[in-house]
């Protein structure tokens, strides 16, 4: 059964111009990009994606980062694209990220790690609802 997950590229990796590499793993693994924008989050909207966290230590740090830059946001259809699309990121910290993972790959720290992936489907339902609305879906 088909699935649709949120992915990001964050801000450092789109600094980087890793752009590109990124969304050629994503096709070649198969996903169908059903939607795709270049975005600029501000601090609020930053706080607000990130709402969850807002009690961690590290949660100005990274809404910071995240505002810090543009980021391309995609929906991916798969199926069972919610675990498929995690596992191609690979653990949040880059040092224990499996080889051949995007983070491992392409990330430079525990924050600034490239990709983001929803975790569940309820958040996934959620996180899709924040950037995108049904008519973008093609
Ligand atoms: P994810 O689901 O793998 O993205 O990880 P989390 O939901 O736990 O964290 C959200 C994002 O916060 C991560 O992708 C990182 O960018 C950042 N982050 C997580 N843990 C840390 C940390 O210990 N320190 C800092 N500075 N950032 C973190």
């Amino acid at each position: 059964m088909q699935e649709r997950t949120l992915a990001i590229i964050k801000p450092d990796a789109v600094e980087r111009r890793l752009t590109g590499r990124i969304i050629q793993r994503i096709e070649d693994e198969g996903f169908q990009i059903r939607a795709m924008r270049r975005i600029h989050l501000s601090t609020r909207e930053a706080e607000g994606f990130y709402a969850v966290h807002r009690e961690r230590p590290f949660f100005s740090s990274l809404t910071r980062f995240m505002s810090s830059g543009p980021a391309i946001v995609l929906v991916l259809e798969a199926p069972d694209a919610i675990t498929k699309w995690r596992t191609l990121m690979g653990a949040t910290d880059p040092a224990r990220a499996e080889p051949g993972t995007l983070r491992k790959e392409f990330a430079q720290s525990i924050e600034r790690n490239a990709t983001h992936g929803s975790d569940a489907p309820e958040t996934a339902a959620h996180e899709l609802g924040y950037f995108f609305a049904g008519i973008d879906l093609v």
